[in-house]
């Protein structure tokens, strides 16, 4: 005899579909905004990354500005990131992950922070698979 389950009951155990094979998947969250919003600091864009690009810029532009040769021009950019090597007073977010590298969060991925990106619910209408 088959037991008849009530549709509420079922529609409780309707899980959504993981989204792993995904190509925005990222350790269970959705990079696809990323696309729209990388160049703003409080973008899925790692918050250091953008605050060293945007320094980076700048003293660009100030030895452009002062006609600055080559040379200059690197030491000065040099010497501007120096500044900025702080890694817990640039994000308060920011965990070492022991790795041997500028950037060595464990929320890196990329160019990413994963902890800015939105939780992957499930395969959406947005679903692309992965290429291998
Ligand atoms: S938590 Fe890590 S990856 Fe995220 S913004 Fe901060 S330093 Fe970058
Ligand atoms: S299935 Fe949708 S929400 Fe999940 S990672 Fe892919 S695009 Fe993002």
């Amino acid at each position: 005899m088959t037991t008849w389950t009530p549709h509420y009951a079922m529609a409780s155990k309707i899980l959504p579909f993981p989204a792993k094979t995904c190509f925005f998947f990222i350790h269970g969250r959705c990079s696809l905004p990323q696309t729209s919003l990388r160049a703003r600091e409080d973008g899925p864009q790692c918050r250091v990354l953008s605050i060293w690009e945007r320094l980076q810029d700048e003293a660009m532009d100030k030895a452009e500005k002062n006609r600055l040769n080559t040379d200059l021009t690197l030491e000065l950019v040099a010497r501007t990131l120096e500044q900025a090597q702080d890694l817990a007073l640039l994000c308060p977010g920011y965990r070492p992950g022991g790795k041997n590298s500028a950037l060595d969060c464990i929320f890196l991925h990329g160019h990413l922070c994963i902890q800015s990106l939105p939780i992957c619910a499930g395969i959406c209408r947005h679903f692309q698979p992965r290429k291998h």
